[in-house]
């Protein structure tokens, strides 16, 4: 994808979970405008919850920082959505990715990326030890 997106929206939230549901509420409304199924939007909808929740968890161990989600709508009915954060970061994203790796001990399932890739078309981690970690996701919103 890379022309210039035809519509584009950037939102920075703090990582309070509190903020999680509007995150993806948010993201939903405004690809609403390429008409999607209710499907596609749920699809969106679950991806972006796993991304806002690992700023939440996993960037911000014991503070809150900001997340910022940027939406674009691409010719071709497609819909990119970037969820950044300024934490942590992640070493090794290529372990990171893999089902049912998680360092949030028993608490989680280590199933967040491997749903975001079940649920979008294209996923994308990049990521910096100290710096920070941004997700890219990528979706195609069918024509009907
Ligand atoms: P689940 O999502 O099933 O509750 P999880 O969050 O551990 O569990 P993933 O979402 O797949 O599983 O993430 C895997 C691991 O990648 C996390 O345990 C964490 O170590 C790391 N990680 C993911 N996102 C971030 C992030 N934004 N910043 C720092 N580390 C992250
Ligand atoms: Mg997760």
């Amino acid at each position: 994808m890379k022309r210039k997106a035809e519509n584009e929206v950037k939102l920075t939230l703090p990582s309070r979970s509190s903020n999680e549901s509007y995150a993806r509420v948010a993201v939903a409304a405004f690809a609403a405008q390429l008409d999607p199924t209710l499907e596609e939007i749920n699809d969106l909808k679950t991806a972006v919850s796993e991304a806002v929740t690992n700023c939440i968890v996993h960037a911000y161990p014991d503070r809150i920082g900001p997340v910022t989600i940027t939406v674009g709508l691409y010719a071709g009915n497609r819909v990119r959505v970037q969820v950044r954060d300024k934490g942590v970061g992640i070493a090794d994203v290529k372990q990171a990715m893999e089902p049912l790796f998680t360092t949030g001990g028993g608490e989680r399932a280590g199933l967040g990326f491997a749903v975001m890739q079940t649920f979008t078309d294209r996923l994308r981690v990049r990521s910096a030890p100290g710096k920070g970690t941004a997700v890219i996701m990528e979706k195609e919103i069918r024509k009907r």
